[in-house]
């Protein structure tokens, strides 16, 4: 039951805490949850006017990679450390593009130099570890961005690099999405970043989607509770003696989800309704989506 649409060019920026079925939500995109235990029982996935629901495997294979790509959040366990760099780059521009080694050698050097790996056509024989954590994740986008995607899904890319390398990761991603005129999914934890990065956002909780709006509506005048307990525990600038707001308790198990609205349990403002009935999206203006009781 997760609705959301990404537009053309645009940043779509998915928030919640871990566990809120961030990250399920994108591989489902690409069909990347093994079917079983996954399965899609309803709905579809609109991708360029096409269902990805009901693709095959072979017709997926020629989509991911090329039309949709995917950064993930740890560069050294998502890049294969038995591999040159140079191969894991070339095997998708050779799948996807139908050209030789050399042609696809040219293209890998290109595109390093373009995430801006210094040296690009000797480092394309190095292996993995001989990488740094910032330059593995330039490599990471540098495959994801080698066959020129019209949507990239990057899920918590920074997460795993220390604070310098994340602002220059998060500046190339955003140079990069420009040059390719590609729409961004951008999964994180982190509204600092999300303020940063993204035009509209989406708030999720417990594979729901709870609160849609663009950046500036969401930031200043949010709706959901959720939305608000995770925009109260960013830390102030400025305050050297703060204690930081939390969430009470935590994300609920979704094998056995608590009835009516998911948050309940954790809600400060929950009423007796929202124990019992489940609420559905509401707009609330143009492009504010919500479901909360609080505004039937
Ligand atoms: Fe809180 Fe009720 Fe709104 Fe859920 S529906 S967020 S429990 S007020």
């Amino acid at each position: 039951d997760v609705n959301w649409e990404v537009r053309k060019g645009e940043v779509f920026g998915l928030v919640g805490e871990s566990g809120c079925g961030k990250s399920v939500s994108a591989l489902s995109i690409l069909r990347l949850i093994p079917e079983p235990p996954g399965e899609i029982e309803a709905g579809g996935i609109i991708f360029e006017g096409q269902d990805l629901a009901t693709k095959s495997e072979r017709e997926m294979q020629k989509i991911r990679g090329s039309k949709i790509s995917m950064v993930f959040q740890e560069p050294m366990t998502s890049l294969n450390p038995v591999f040159t760099i140079g191969t894991q780059i070339c095997d998708g521009i050779i799948f996807h593009q139908k050209l030789s080694k050399k042609q696809a050698r040219e293209k890998a050097v290109e595109i390093l130099t373009t995430v801006g790996i210094p040296s690009p056509a000797s480092r394309l024989d190095s292996y993995p570890h001989e990488f740094s954590g910032g330059m593995r994740q330039r490599v990471m986008l540098a495959i994801a961005l080698s066959n020129e995607p019209s949507f990239l899904i990057a899920d918590e890319p920074t997460t795993a690099l220390d604070v310098t390398i994340q602002a220059q990761i998060l500046e190339l991603i955003q140079d990069m999405i420009m040059k390719f005129n590609t729409s961004l999914l951008f999964i994180t934890h982190n509204m600092g970043v999300v303020a940063h990065m993204c035009d509209r956002i989406g708030v999720m909780y417990a594979s729901h989607m709870v609160e849609t709006a663009d950046k500036h509506t969401l930031f200043e005048s949010h709706l959901h509770p959720y939305t608000e307990g995770l925009l109260n525990s960013i830390p102030a600038k400025g305050k050297r003696k703060q204690s930081l707001h939390s969430i009470e308790g935590v994300v609920c198990n979704m094998l056995a989800p608590p009835s009516g609205c998911k948050f309940h349990p954790r809600c400060e403002r929950s009423t007796s309704i929202c124990m019992h009935e489940e609420p559905r999206l509401k707009k609330m203006g143009e492009g504010h989506f919500v479901a909360c009781h609080l505004y039937d």
